[in-house]
């Protein structure tokens, strides 16, 4: 196995976005569950994403899996390395995205790095150094009430320096715009040798500068920005062909979704997907408390999959959230949610159900695990940043899911995907 590019994303929703910006570039991609064994043969492929469960792991563990996965993928030939971080920057002041990042590039020993998560087409843009979502500053975005990784500051110079020990710098969009010669000047006169340059980008020209730019060293950090402009840049620097792609084959089966994400998006997903399927809502403290609420979940779902897709949610307002978190915890609340909902996933493909679609990164990360999944072939776009994924090789029986990160697709998004998972 070799690939000419590659990425560790430090959550699964992450990672299927970036396998779905590279498989539209051209590349064949597959996204692996893990760090991928040797033995593991994927046939011809272009790009590897490996799937990390990293982004609210304790900063030692989330390091230390970071570098295992970085030694794979060096070790199969892999010159350049994306971290891949989600597009709205989600971390804490304890980390990950700083540590990770120092480590990675400690290890490659080049000088700078760049960072950027802009990935305008779903709105993320950055200017000046500053993160919007959908033109409005991340810490007024619907981000700011994340239930484990609240975003309360814009500047993204000043969120990484407390999660790094190195100097932040930022490369501006006037400089970007001027292009890759421009970029490289600007750099050599940063006051500091080793810098983190947050870049900014507000279209898909400033990162196909970016990617050539980020080509250059053998680390970046960025979102699925990021990864579309090291695609093209891949391409035109091997001059290979861009692939095209075929559809997934079917699995056929029941179909459900599961969600766990309490981003406004998915909240009005949930509210809309009412009006097309049936819905439970769970109860979350009955959740917390003990198996019942996953076995009447259950119950609920093997009562409606004969006749079509039903809907699991535990989702809840950023209040109930703060409320819940005040009695349990907020890591305690989010992991032992996240566990409840992958037993229901568990018994939903133990009922049937062949086609699953599951919203939120942590909670896909726990469904994905706990199914046993190890690698998936990614399909068509569902929405921007959501493709379909086709298990690969899962005893039991192949499963189409997508896995989306809470604040992605339209509002009619399980109806959807769920109708377009075969
Ligand atoms: P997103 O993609 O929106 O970030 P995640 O699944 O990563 O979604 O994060 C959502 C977190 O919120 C998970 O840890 C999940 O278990 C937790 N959660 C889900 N429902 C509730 C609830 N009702 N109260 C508190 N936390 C919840």
């Amino acid at each position: 196995m070799t690939a000419l590019l590659a990425a560790i994303a430090d959550d699964y929703t992450g990672a299927s976005d970036l396998a779905n910006t590279w498989r539209k570039s051209g590349l064949r991609t597959v996204q692996t569950i893990g760090v991928p064994t040797d033995e593991e043969a994927f046939g011809e492929i272009d790009a590897i994403v490996v799937s990390l469960k990293i982004r609210s792991a304790p900063v030692a563990e989330a390091v230390s899996s970071a570098l295992a996965a970085e030694t794979l993928l060096r070790a199969i030939g892999v010159r350049h390395v994306m971290y891949k971080v989600c597009s709205t920057f989600d971390s804490t002041d304890d980390g990950n995205i700083g540590q990770i990042t120092d480590a990675l590039v400690e290890r490659s020993g080049q000088g700078w790095v760049l960072v950027t998560p802009a990935f305008p087409e779903t709105g993320r843009t950055v200017y000046k150094g500053n993160l919007f979502v959908n033109d409005v500053p991340l810490n007024e975005s619907p981000l700011r009430h994340h239930p484990l990784n609240p975003m309360l500051d814009a500047n993204l110079a000043r969120v990484l320096k407390r999660q790094s020990g190195r100097p932040a710098h930022v490369l501006d969009v006037q400089t970007v715009k001027a292009g890759l010669d421009a970029c490289r000047e600007k750099i050599a006169y940063f006051p500091d040798t080793q810098p983190s340059i947050i870049a900014d980008a507000i279209d898909d020209g400033d990162l196909e500068v970016l990617g050539r730019l980020a080509l250059e060293t053998a680390v970046s950090t960025g979102a699925s920005g990021l990864g579309y402009g090291l695609a093209k840049a891949t391409l035109e620097t091997h001059h290979s062909e861009s692939f095209v792609a075929s559809g997934l084959q079917s699995v056929g089966g029941h179909s459900a979704a599961i969600a766990g994400s309490c981003s406004a998006r998915t909240l009005e997903q949930i509210a809309v997907a009412e009006k097309h399927m049936p819905v439970l809502r769970l109860d979350p403290e009955r959740l917390i408390a003990g198996p019942r609420m996953v076995d009447e979940a259950l119950a609920f779902a093997r009562r409606h999959l004969e006749t079509g897709p039903v809907l699991i949610a535990a989702s809840a307002s950023p209040e109930a959230v703060a409320l819940l978190q005040l009695e349990h915890g907020k890591l305690e609340t989010g992991h032992a949610i996240e566990c409840a909902l992958a037993a229901i996933a568990l018994g939903l493909v133990d009922a049937g159900v062949r086609r699953l679609v599951v919203a939120g990164g942590e909670t896909s990360g726990a469904v994905v695990d706990t199914l046993g999944i190890r690698s998936f072939e990614i399909g068509e776009e569902l929405a921007p940043g959501v493709p379909m994924l086709r298990t690969l090789g899962q005893p039991g029986g192949d499963l189409a899911m997508a896995l989306k990160s809470g604040n992605f697709g339209g509002e009619d998004f399980f109806p959807e995907a769920l109708s377009r998972l075969t």
